[in-house]
């Protein structure tokens, strides 16, 4: 098959282009490179199969592909927030675009969505039919929300032109790839830990989030994808640390002299988060498989090896 995977020279997308390539397919990556980097996609460059395609997606294009996994819109907080107006119209012109591509040839479209759509949840966990508590005016808006219409912009394209669709909501995942400068925690937490720095931990460290490690998620991403289930579907691991306990576990295993200093939480940042995958289980026969040490363990000694680097 021919399949174009939008943002995949991003964090998720380039894992999930190794997946494709391995098995065989012809894959084409479209990326502005705004978080995404040459480096995670560099050992397919001269591979027959694979074409990379600079373009901003808030731009029309056209390709002809039999499947498109619509990546595309920058995932940590600091990166969406830097233009919020720039990731609204990467979430609503830009998923407009690849649905608009997705009907004119036919190709089968799937949406990365995210937990933020159920925002700062009043049911726990969070299962699918759960409408979410999201405040349309905050700091995460441009993300929520952007989300929500890329979401809605999907089941209308499936109901008024056929077109045939999988949508994912995506909870925490991490693994080798993020940025350094990512913004997010688990990234943010090695990195400090692994320079000697003191580990941030916004607020006093009570809020929960549930970390998926990143083959696990591509996994569930592919299986999805082959099958007729349209979703929404959420994907996550449902193990759920308060951030304290993270920012001590990393503190462990990479530095136990490393202190903790805690700075002011976020407007608007979730209590808890953590995925009901029920859905997932019956459908895919999906669940994650990689505890929490074992991924972190990966993740540590990729930052350790990245920060040697230039
Ligand atoms: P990332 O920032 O590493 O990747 C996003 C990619 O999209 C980058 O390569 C970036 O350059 C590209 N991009 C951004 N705006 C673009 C535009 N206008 N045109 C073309 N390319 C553009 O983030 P990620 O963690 O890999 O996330 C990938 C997707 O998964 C995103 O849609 C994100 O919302 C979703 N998601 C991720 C998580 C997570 O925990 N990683 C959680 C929920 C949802
Ligand atoms: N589009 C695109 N590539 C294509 C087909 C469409 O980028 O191969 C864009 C198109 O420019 C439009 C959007 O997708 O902005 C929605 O397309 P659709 O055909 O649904 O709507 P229309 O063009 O009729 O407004
Ligand atoms: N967080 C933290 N220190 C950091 C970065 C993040 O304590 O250096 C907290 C943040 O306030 C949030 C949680 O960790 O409660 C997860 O943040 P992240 O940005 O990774 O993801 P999201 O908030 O989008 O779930």
């Amino acid at each position: 098959m021919r399949i174009l995977v939008t943002g995949g020279a991003g964090f998720l997308g380039s894992h999930l282009i190794d997946r494709l390539m391995e098995a065989g397919h012809e894959v084409l990556c479209l990326d502005n490179f705004f978080t995404g980097r040459k480096r995670n996609i560099i050992q397919w460059m001269n591979h027959p199969n694979f074409e990379l395609i600079r373009h901003d997606i808030t731009e029309p294009i056209r390709l002809e592909v039999d499947q498109i996994y619509h990546l595309a819109c920058p995932a940590s907080p600091i990166h969406y927030q830097y233009n919020p107006v720039k990731t609204i119209k990467t979430n609503v012109m830009g998923t407009l675009n690849m649905l608009g591509l997705a009907k004119r040839v036919k190709a089968r479209f799937f949406l990365a969505s995210t937990s933020e759509v159920y925002g700062d949840p009043d049911v726990h966990p969070q299962s699918e039919d759960y409408r979410g508590n999201v405040n349309c005016i905050g700091i995460r808006s441009c993300y929520d929300e952007g989300k929500r219409v890329a979401e809605t912009l999907a089941f209308d394209y499936h109901r008024q032109n056929g077109v045939d669709i999988r949508v994912v909501r995506i909870f925490n995942t991490y693994g080798p790839r993020m940025l350094e400068n990512d913004g997010r925690v688990v990234s943010n937490f090695i990195v400090q830990a692994l320079q000697g720095k003191p580990l941030t931990v916004y607020g006093d460290g009570s809020q929960t989030r549930s970390f998926c490690y990143v083959s696990d998620l591509v996994e569930g991403f592919i299986r999805l994808m082959n099958s007729e289930h349209i979703g929404p579907m959420n994907l996550g691991n449902p193990g759920e640390y308060t951030i304290l306990e993270l920012a001590q576990t990393i503190q462990n295993m990479v530095n136990p002299d490393a202190e903790l200093v805690y700075q002011p939480l976020p407007q608007d940042d979730p209590k808890q988060r953590q995925p009901d995958i029920t859905r997932a289980k019956q459908w895919l026969n999906w669940e994650p498989t990689i505890p929490l040490d074992k991924g972190l363990k990966q993740t540590i000694d990729y930052f350790r090896d990245r920060l040697k680097q230039p």
